[in-house]
């Protein structure tokens, strides 16, 4: 990992690279290294033993020169002030690279939500809300669910926001459960835009995916769906799954429904007989034609990165490779799909939810999925024009598209 842990100043660095390498001007590059707007909120919450707790909350509108800004809600005891401000800036790059008409944006309320109960949750995120007013809307800024938030916060969310307002604004928020203005498809759609980016990895680098023997670290949202998926889009073969207790390994495949019965049931895929266990060090440097981070930050390192065997790699995880190792890994002819475009199915899908709440026209799973996969297709390949114009790894390539985008925008508006 870089030296410096302060995430903030990671996003920061990741820009400037960007910005040398299109020569910004020094205006417009100092416009992108910080956010437009941000509001810090302190909520009082009348808890279910009588007393009143207080919470501090944010919410950070990085860049607004696409359209209203768009990024879930982090509901984390160990929240900050730059945490929220670095995940705004890479969603402003996340929507951008697939041409959403969004800005990027974040929120946070430092709290632990295992400590609370569900009345306590309603009347925290209601109190967010009005503490937050007029500063969001569904012309403005999209909040969407983040770590520890969920379908139901949001539907709270989108309802005292709704009273604020006078009228029932589903636009508001996304990721609402479905009766109430949710879209079909969100619940994979993370893994579904990634498995778009990888087939098309695969058909650049010449690699069949019938077969191919697949790894995949954590075994959450992203990586369930990413076994499933796979498996049944492109018979492929996953040879190896873990979660945070360890790994389980068969070379002739695993099986997704005895996998996540035993996940399900024990708590763990180590639990699951028909395979042997491995560490989750050990599964990033199997012999795969596909690795697919999809649980944790900074796991391929300098350290590892010489011994990934993988082709190409896809990041369905935020940040699972170090820049160090971004550079091993490319001049080892080693394939990387880069988080922000990999993982961007999830907030693609929150777009068309918005699409369909402000048109009030809905739309088949099988229809999103179709929508998600142009999507997606397409931004694979404005990253691919840029990687082989201008020969920079991947990630690089990718942020030069989507800075790209933003200063056209903010050049066009007059800003800079
Ligand atoms: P999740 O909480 O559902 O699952 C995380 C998985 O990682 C779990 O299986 C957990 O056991 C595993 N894990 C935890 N510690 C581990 C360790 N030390 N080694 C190996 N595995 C470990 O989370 P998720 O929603 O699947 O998200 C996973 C990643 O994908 C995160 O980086 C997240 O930011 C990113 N992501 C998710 C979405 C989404 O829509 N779910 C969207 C964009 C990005």
């Amino acid at each position: 990992m870089s030296k410096e842990h302060n995430p903030f100043k990671i996003a920061q660095a990741q820009l400037d690279e960007a910005a040398e390498y299109l020569k910004l001007d020094p205006g417009t590059h100092e416009m992108l290294r910080w956010p437009m707007r941000e509001l810090h909120v302190t909520i009082p919450v009348r808890m279910d033993d009588g007393t009143v707790k207080v919470f501090q909350g944010f919410r950070v509108q990085y860049n607004d020169a696409l359209g209203p800004t768009k990024g879930g809600i982090r509901w984390h005891p160990a929240e900050t002030i730059d945490t929220v401000r670095a995940l705004a800036a890479w969603m402003t790059w996340k929507t951008a690279i697939v041409n959403l008409p969004y800005g990027g944006g974040k929120g946070g309320i430092i709290c632990n939500p295992k400590e609370m109960s569900e009345r306590e949750k309603e009347r925290l995120a209601r109190g967010y809300i009005r503490a937050l007013g007029r500063f969001i809307g569904p012309e403005k800024d999209i909040p969407a669910p983040d770590v520890y938030t969920t379908p139901q916060i949001m539907a709270w969310m989108m309802d005292e926001y709704s009273k604020i307002v006078g009228y029932n604004a589903f636009g508001v928020i996304t990721g609402k459960p479905i009766r109430i203005g949710g879209s079909l498809g969100r619940g994979d759609a993370t893994a579904r835009g990634g498995m778009y980016t990888l087939r098309e990895a695969a058909k650049v680098n010449g690699i069949e995916l019938k077969g191919a023997r697949v790894a995949i670290q954590g075994f959450g949202n992203a990586g369930q769906f990413a076994h499933k998926l796979v498996t049944e889009l492109f018979g492929s073969k996953v040879v190896a799954v873990s979660d945070s207790k360890g790994g389980i390994y068969n070379p002739d495949g695993l099986n997704f429904e005895e996998v996540l019965k035993v996940k399900r049931e024990t708590g763990s895929v180590v639990n699951y007989e028909k395979a042997d266990k491995i560490s989750n060090e050990e599964l990033l440097e199997l012999d795969v034609d596909v690795l697919l981070p999809a649980a944790l930050e900074n796991v391929i390192t300098e350290e590892n990165a010489a011994r990934i065997k993988a082709k190409i790699i896809v990041e369905l995880a935020n940040g699972p490779t170090t820049p160090e190792a971004d550079k091993i890994l490319h001049n080892n002819g080693k394939f990387v799909v880069p988080d922000f475009l990999a993982n961007a199915g999830g907030v693609t899908v929150s777009y068309f939810e918005w699409v369909q709440n402000i048109t009030g026209y809905y739309w088949t799973a099988e229809e999103v999925y179709e929508k998600l996969d142009k999507k997606m297709t397409q931004a694979f390949h404005d990253m691919y024009e840029m990687y082989k114009e201008k020969n920079v790894h991947p990630r690089l390539a990718a942020y030069l598209v989507s800075v790209s985008r933003v200063v056209e925008a903010m050049k066009l508006r007059g800003w800079v």
